[in-house]
């Protein structure tokens, strides 16, 4: 079944790059891409240069990403972007509560829970992003942590396939200690049960689930090639325009 899925790679530039340094990646990058069909491919500039990304992808298969929305349509929400926006700039996906969200936003599950809906209903597919910490995961409680963030965020809304969920655990991210394929499958496969519960198996089984957490060339096969993950949201990594493509080659090949 895992192999009906589209693999997906997204490149989460965080807080990176002016509009001169996303030109000369998306000159190398777009190059070495070129041909690739099988996988998906979505960038997520800060909001910044969702414009610039935009035009220079326009005609390639590369998709859109933003990092971060906020929930009301439009008002008096001095700094926020809406849903709306990120449609009008071409965006087909969003991240939402990341874990750099979580921890330096106090980003909760019920508000993660209406950004999602704002996503949805505007059409642009969600990456909600879930993960236990490494005190949690010492403490045995990681599946306990994953239920709680899925089921926090997905109350009340109608669910089609159009959902990515990255499983992330906090401690890998950006730390260059990456969870083992196995241990990532492991969680995975916990996240499509629970949505199979909570929604039904053809749903499940469509919606993909990607890993991150210090995702790299050397260490990315391990990853694809598990039957639950789908692909990969890759921070650092995804910064270097080769590496970027190089794991976008090894999703396509493997
Ligand atoms: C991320 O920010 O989602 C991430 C996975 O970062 P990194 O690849 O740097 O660990």
């Amino acid at each position: 079944m895992g192999r009906e899925r589209r693999r997906l790679l997204v490149a989460n530039w965080k807080m990176h790059f002016v509009r001169a340094q996303a030109l000369e990646y998306l000159k190398v990058f777009t190059e070495r891409v070129q041909g690739i069909s099988n996988t998906e491919i979505v960038l997520a500039p800060p909001f910044t240069l969702l414009e610039t990304v935009r035009r220079e992808i326009q005609g390639t298969a590369i998709k859109l990403a933003a990092q971060d929305l906020f929930y009301e349509r439009k008002g008096a929400f001095t700094g926020e972007i809406s849903a709306i926006m990120l449609k009008d700039l071409g965006c087909a996906y969003v991240i939402v509560g990341h874990s750099e969200r979580r921890r330096l936003f106090g980003e909760t599950d019920e508000l993660i829970s209406k950004k999602l809906r704002a996503a949805l209903d505007a059409e642009i597919t969600p990456i909600l992003c879930v993960g236990e910490t490494l005190e949690e995961r010492r403490a045995g409680r990681t599946q306990r942590v994953l239920e709680t963030q899925i089921r926090g965020a997905l109350a009340g809304l109608a669910l089609s396939e159009n959902l990515v969920i990255a499983y992330e655990p906090v401690w890998a991210i950006g730390t260059g200690v990456n969870a083992e394929p196995e241990e990532a499958e492991a969680s995975a496969l916990f996240i499509r049960e629970l949505v199979a519960q909570l929604f039904d198996t053809e749903i499940a089984q469509k919606i993909r689930i990607l890993y991150g957490g210090s995702v790299k060339p050397a260490n990315f096969e391990g990853f694809v090639r598990q039957p639950n993950i789908d692909g990969a949201l890759v921070g650092g990594a995804s910064l270097d325009p080769e590496a970027f493509a190089q794991m976008v080659k090894i999703a396509e090949c493997c």
